[in-house]
């Protein structure tokens, strides 16, 4: 019997392990986690009734996650043809318009009837279950856009949590070592724009920083110190609420070029944050942010209208 010699790990150069380019969500695990991070974080804060209210919606989104039939897979030919030109692999405009999707809506505008919420959310929820092709196709266009209308926030709201399902499906199906960066503040697997960025913590990948993308949740490798809206790299300040003598773990990257900024989490000083739990949970930031020169580049359709 011959024992073979120890292959080194090619992910590690020069013993620094090498982060790798995309992350692709994990399904049995991303909502559920979120909706237990809303909850704690429900539990000490002033927007306790909205975080339940979100709580509610993402255990919904974890529930349906696993219960449907996997959707159509985006095909390797595609995938293959983005990579060749730049292109992130799911089809955006398309992806509202297959049945899996629809059927995703549907299943997930009923399950919502249940939570508990204010009367017009219930009124919003009842005009987004009974709306039109034409209605619903627009709705579910506007998501696709990341461009919501302010006077119908709350049905967009529901349309995205249940988008976000679908898409997360799609990019979990997808190998994260075929796909390459498109532009910058751009997912490589949806072309959606990020929420915001995380350092992380886990092994493999200690301290890299990944942004998180709104609507199908791949997280894909940035430098740490960049402009998530336009790419540059220098005149990148942070900004962060008061927290006494701990560090923040949520910070605003601000950028002097194009005068934006995005929220970047440390997940590797508090493993349990998570992107979009801790982004609506950090509005005080945002608050803070709104009194500045700074525009707000992360889209977060839970957090809208602030
Ligand atoms: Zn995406
Ligand atoms: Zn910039």
């Amino acid at each position: 019997m011959s024992v073979s010699p120890v292959q080194p790990d090619p992910s590690v150069i020069g013993g620094v392990p090498k982060a790798p380019f995309a992350l692709m969500p994990k399904l049995a695990r991303l909502f559920n986690d979120r909706a237990s991070r809303f909850e704690a974080l429900a539990q000490s804060s002033h927007l306790a009734a909205y975080l339940n209210f979100l709580a509610g919606i993402t255990r919904i989104q974890s529930e349906l996650v696993s219960a449907l039939p996997p959707p159509e897979p985006v095909r390797a030919d595609r995938v293959e043809r983005a990579r060749a030109n730049a292109m992130p692999p799911i089809d955006r405009a398309a992806m509202g318009s297959s049945p899996d999707c629809r059927e995703v809506l549907r299943q997930f505008f009923e399950k919502a009837e249940a939570l508990e919420k204010p009367a017009a959310a219930s009124e919003a929820l009842a005009q987004v279950r009974t709306a039109d092709e034409e209605m619903l196709t627009w709705m579910i266009g506007n998501v696709m856009a990341d461009d919501l209308p302010v006077e119908s926030l709350a049905h967009h709201l529901y349309v995205a949590a249940a988008m976000q399902i679908h898409a997360a499906r799609l990019a979990a199906g997808l190998d994260g070592s075929r796909l390459v960066p498109i532009r910058v503040g751009v997912c490589p697997a949806c072309g959606g724009r990020p929420v915001a960025s995380m350092v992380i913590g886990f092994h493999g990948a200690e301290g890299a920083r990944y942004a998180s993308c709104s609507c199908c949740a791949t997280m894909w490798n940035e430098v740490r110190v960049k402009c998530l809206a336009c790419g540059s790299t220098k005149g990148i300040g942070y900004r962060a609420v008061e927290t006494g003598d701990e560090e923040a773990t949520v910070k605003a990257e601000v950028c002097d070029t194009c005068n934006s900024w995005m929220k970047i989490l440390y997940q590797n000083k508090n493993p349990s944050l998570d992107v979009v739990a801790d982004d609506v949970a950090s509005l005080g930031l945002d608050l803070l942010m709104k009194d500045t020169e700074y525009k707000r580049a992360g889209f977060d359709p839970f957090l809208m209208g602030y």
